[in-house]
């Protein structure tokens, strides 16, 4: 080995003015840019010592300092780039809480965008010159469209119900149905809330049936409040009976308890007005009695993460003065979201084309077809001798302990792997592996051995297409 193949390699002057890493140097610096570039440089002089020989024939091409700009880039991409990524969620699980749920509308990107860039009065009362109060920003809409008297907002639903209760029952018992002591996705079971929250769960009734004698009976002086929790992810059904808000509402206050009801979804509109099934809102339950009512505000609201608890006064007041709502707090981020997002649905009318949630889940079958059409053609060329496609039915799920039971009908593009060297299942994975590295990655469900993606939340099948190359 001479001396002269060391010197074909170009300095890492000479290659920070390459403008193939321009880009890396304006997103990651130049101390993280000169870094790789060294490493990469450092890796090439070894294999020149060893005599690799296809290197030293790479050496003197053409076009080698742009090779190695263009890999410097890529290395940078995966190892210092951003790992939260924009994907395509076709796995027919509308809101789809892995996925980071549903997409924002324009108003709530623009009103967080807004919050982002500069000072607010987030918690400062431009009137008086003195502090405010951040819930404050929201209260009247959210009174408006419930019929509540106060109301107040936390950073998720888990963490309203845990305020709820540890504000309401520390150290005293709740009696819930059996039925009703639900298990969420991701560790929030409702027994084990309660035990966080510092208070006792008293089980009541059985799996399938609870009747208001059971509640009765349960009531103590050590009881704190009623509790009726929406089995939102599964229904029990046959020989059933359970307790309306109504019915309980009316024996928490012989008994002087607050009725709370935890909702999950919570919806604030009549959902059967956009082709879905019925679903209680939030006004309902509280008309029915309830004196608190939580919700998240990115299920079916369509919102950003939130927690959001509607309901007596005063009530409402001894959660805000619990410590525990400080450390729960919405951030100012949030909240500018979620006065956009509750400021749509006081205009009702426009609320199914503003709001993605709600245009993704009353989606026609035609539409969806006609993205289907769109994109099958260059699909299939893409997926040739890998995968036979087609389009065929398929039914989405709301998700997220939404409507557990009610599938919409869609339309998916079907991918069935042809047989590689290493059998149909791993073809699979390769080929379900592929579509996940994609830029924009695509995540679509398997079933019986076979890749769908469900179209109807594609909304911009271009996009999709524009990246078909990479594959
Ligand atoms: C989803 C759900 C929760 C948790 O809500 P997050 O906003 O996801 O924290 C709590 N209770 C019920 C009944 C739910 O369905």
């Amino acid at each position: 080995m001479t001396t002269s193949h060391y010197q074909l390699l170009p300095s890492v002057d000479k290659l920070l003015q390459n403008p193939k890493l321009g880009e890396s140097l304006e997103a990651y610096g130049h101390a993280d840019v000169t870094e790789e570039l060294r490493a990469q440089l450092g890796a090439l002089r070894e294999q020149i010592a060893r005599g690799d020989s296809r290197l030293l024939a790479k050496l003197e091409a053409q076009g080698f300092a742009d090779e190695l700009c263009v890999t410097v880039a890529n290395r940078l991409a995966t190892t210092r780039g951003s790992t939260l990524l924009s994907v395509f969620n076709l796995t027919g699980t509308v809101i789809h809480t892995n996925l980071g749920r549903c997409a924002l509308p324009q108003q709530a990107i623009e009103a967080m965008s807004k919050a982002a860039a500069a000072p607010s009065n987030l918690e400062f009362d431009l009137e008086s010159n003195r502090r405010g109060d951040r819930d404050d920003h929201l209260v009247n809409s959210l009174c408006a469209l419930t019929g509540a008297e106060a109301a107040t907002v936390v950073n998720n639903n888990a963490a309203a119900v845990l305020l709820v209760l540890n504000t309401l029952a520390q150290g005293k018992q709740v009696p819930i149905s059996r039925g009703e002591l639900v298990e969420i996705g991701g560790a929030f079971r409702i027994p084990e809330v309660m035990k966080s929250a510092g208070c006792e769960l008293l089980e009541i009734g059985t799996t399938n049936r609870t009747h208001l004698k059971d509640y009765r009976a349960a009531i103590s002086p050590r009881t704190a409040a009623l509790m009726k929790v929406h089995t939102s992810n599964y229904e029990i059904q046959g020989f059933t009976k359970t307790v309306s808000h109504r019915e309980l509402a009316d024996l928490a206050q012989a008994s002087q308890l607050p009725l709370v009801s935890d909702l999950g979804s919570g919806t604030l509109i009549d959902l059967q007005k956009y082709g879905l099934p019925k679903e209680p809102t939030v006004a309902e339950v509280l008309a029915e009695g309830a004196d608190l009512v939580t919700f998240s505000g990115d299920k079916l609201l369509g919102g950003p993460q939130a927690g959001i608890i509607v309901g007596r006064k005063d009530l409402i007041q001894r959660i805000k003065d619990n410590p525990l709502k400080r450390a729960l707090r919405v951030d100012k981020l949030t909240l500018a979201a979620l006065v956009a997002v509750i400021d749509l649905y006081r205009d009702p009318h426009r609320l199914g084309e503003r709001l993605p949630l709600l245009a993704d889940l009353s989606r026609s079958v035609d539409e969806i077809d006609a993205f289907a059409r769109v994109i099958f053609g260059p699909l299939s060329t893409a997926l040739e001798g890998i995968a036979a496609v087609d389009i065929v039915d398929c039914k989405s799920q709301i998700g997220s302990g939404a409507l557990p039971l009610d599938l919409i009908p869609s339309k998916a593009i079907r991918m069935r792997p042809l047989a590689g060297a290493n059998g149909r299942e791993e073809s699979l994975q390769e080929l379900s592996l592929r579509f996940r590295r994609l830029p924009k990655p695509v995540i679509g469900r398997v079933k019986d051995g076979d890749l769908y993606f469900d179209l109807r939340c594609l909304v911009k099948p271009e996009e999709f297409l524009s990246q078909l190359e990479e594959l």
